[in-house]
C-alpha cells in the first residue's frame, strides 16, 4: 500500500545526482576529514553576505517588537519594497518598470512556480534547452505541465533556434531559458536573445496564442570580463524574468526573489493579479518579511565577485594542466567540462576515488559532461589538482 503519490514515490526512487553526491560526500568527509574532500557538487554560495545585509538586519531588529512587524502583507510583497526594486531594476536594466510589474517571491524557485501556476494548463508543454537546471522538470510537473528539452548547440551550448522551432507545437505554452547558465556558465548574447524573441513572436502569431518566454536569471550579476547579460524583457511582450538575492547577496536560505513582467505587456495588471494569487495559493502566502528589510538596506550591493573571478581562473588552470576539454564560463559559478572517456557517470565515480565531488551531466539532461561548482575556497580548487590529474590519466 503506497502512502505517497506515484509521482513523488518515483522522484524518491530516482534521487537526484546532486543528492547522491551529497550523500557520497558526507561518507567521504566522515572517513577522511572534510579538508581532504574536494566538494564541487553544490551551488551553495560560500561567500559572506555584503555588510549592508547586516545593517538591514539591525535596522529591522530595532522595530521588530512593534505590532505587525512580522505580520502578513500583500501577497505580492510590501508596496515600498516593490517600488524600490522596480526603480532599481529600471536603472540597472535600462527599462521603464513600475511597482505593478514587479512581484516579490520566495526565491527564484518560488517565482518560477508562481508564474507556471498562473499560465500553464494541464497537458501543456514547457520547452527548455538541455543541459538544464534539473528542478525545472519538477516545477513544470507541479502544475500539470510537461517539460520537453531541446539540445543546445554542441560545444558552444548556445540556444539552437532551429531545433527549438521544430519542437514548438500548439501545446507549447512556455519557453524557459536561463542565462547566465547553470550548468554551463554560458551567457546568451543580445543577438541570440533577439532572434529567440523574434521566433516566439512569429510562432505566437501563427498559433494564435501566446508562447511565454520565462527567463531565469539568478546569476545575472555574475558575468566575467565585463560580459553583457541581455534580458528579453525589452524585446518581447510575452516575456517575464525571474531572479533572486540567493546568489548576488549569498542569501539562498532567506528565500527572497522576484518576478518582473515585460513593460511591453499590455495585460500586465491581469498577469500581476494572477501572480499575486498564485504566490498565495501555492502556500508561500507572501515573500519573507525580513528578506524585504534586508533588501531595503542592501539593494545594489553584492558579494565580492572578484573572488569568484579568481576561482574561475584557478579552476581553468587546474583543468587545463590536467588536460580537460572545457568552455570557459562567461558567467555564473560552474564549469561543464567533457567527461574523459565519454561516460560521465563512470568518470564522476572515478573522481570520487580521488575524493573529488562533481555532478554528472546526466543529472542535467546532458550526458558526456560533468559539472563543477566553484563556490568553494580557491585552496580547495588548488588542492584538488592532483585528483583531477589522476582521474584524467585513468581514462
Ligand atoms: N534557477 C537556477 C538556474 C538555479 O541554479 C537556482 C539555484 O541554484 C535557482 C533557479 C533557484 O534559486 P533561488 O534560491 O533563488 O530559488
Amino acid at each position: 500500500m503506497s502512502i505517497l503519490s506515484d509521482s513523488v514515490a518515483g522522484y524518491l526512487e530516482h534521487a537526484s545526482w546532486i543528492r547522491r553526491m551529497f550523500e557520497a560526500g558526507g561518507q567521504l568527509k566522515a572517513k577522511y576529514g572534510a579538508d581532504k574532500v574536494y566538494d564541487f557538487s553544490l551551488g551553495n554560495p560560500d561567500l559572506p553576505a555584503p555588510p549592508a545585509v547586516e545593517q538591514g538586519l539591525r535596522a529591522f531588529a530595532d522595530h521588530a517588537s512593534e505590532p505587525f512587524a512580522f505580520g502578513y502583507m500583500s501577497n505580492a510583497g510590501f508596496p515600498w519594497a516593490r517600488a524600490q526594486l522596480a526603480a532599481y531594476l529600471s536603472r540597472d536594466w535600462g527599462l521603464p518598470l513600475h511597482a505593478g510589474q514587479v512581484l516579490l517571491s520566495c526565491g527564484a524557485a518560488g517565482g518560477l512556480n508562481a508564474f507556471l501556476r498562473a499560465v500553464l494548463n494541464p497537458g501543456e508543454e514547457v520547452l527548455t534547452f538541455a543541459p538544464y537546471f534539473v528542478e525545472y522538470g519538477f516545477y513544470v510537473a507541479n502544475h500539470g505541465g510537461t517539460l520537453r528539452t531541446v539540445m543546445s548547440k554542441a560545444d558552444t551550448f548556445a540556444p539552437d533556434l532551429e531545433a527549438l522551432e521544430a519542437a514548438i507545437t500548439p501545446k507549447t505554452r512556455v519557453v524557459l531559458i536561463n542565462s547566465p547558465h547553470n550548468p554551463t556558465g554560458v551567457i546568451y548574447s543580445r543577438d541570440e536573445i533577439q532572434a529567440l524573441c523574434d521566433l516566439l513572436d512569429r510562432k505566437t502569431r501563427e498559433l494564435g496564442k501566446p508562447i511565454w518566454l520565462l527567463s531565469d536569471e539568478p546569476y545575472r550579476f555574475l558575468a566575467y570580463d565585463g560580459a553583457e547579460v541581455p534580458t528579453p524583457l525589452a524585446f518581447y511582450r510575452y516575456s517575464v524574468a525571474v531572479s533572486s538575492f540567493s546568489k548576488n547577496m549569498s542569501l539562498p536560505g532567506e528565500r527572497l526573489g522576484y518576478v518582473v513582467i515585460s513593460p511591453l505587456l499590455r495585460e500586465h495588471e491581469e498577469l500581476m493579479a494572477a501572480l499575486t494569487l498564485t504566490n498565495r495559493i501555492l502556500g508561500f502566502v507572501n515573500p519573507p518579511v525580513v528578506g524585504q528589510y534586508i533588501m531595503k538596506a542592501a539593494l545594489g550591493s553584492e558579494v565580492d565577485v572578484s573572488i569568484y573571478a579568481a576561482r574561475r581562473k584557478a579552476m581553468a588552470e587546474v583543468l587545463t594542466n590536467a588536460g580537460y576539454e572545457f568552455l570557459m564560463p562567461a558567467g555564473a559559478f560552474y564549469f561543464f567540462p567533457k567527461a574523459p572517456g565519454g561516460d560521465d557517470v563512470a568518470f564522476v565515480n572515478r573522481l570520487l576515488e580521488e575524493r573529488v565531488l562533481a555532478v554528472p551531466g546526466s543529472g542535467f539532461g546532458y550526458p558526456g559532461h560533468f559539472r563543477l561548482a566553484f563556490c568553494v575556497d580557491e585552496s580547495v580548487i588548488r588542492h584538488a589538482a592532483d585528483g583531477f590529474a589522476a582521474a584524467r590519466a585513468a581514462f
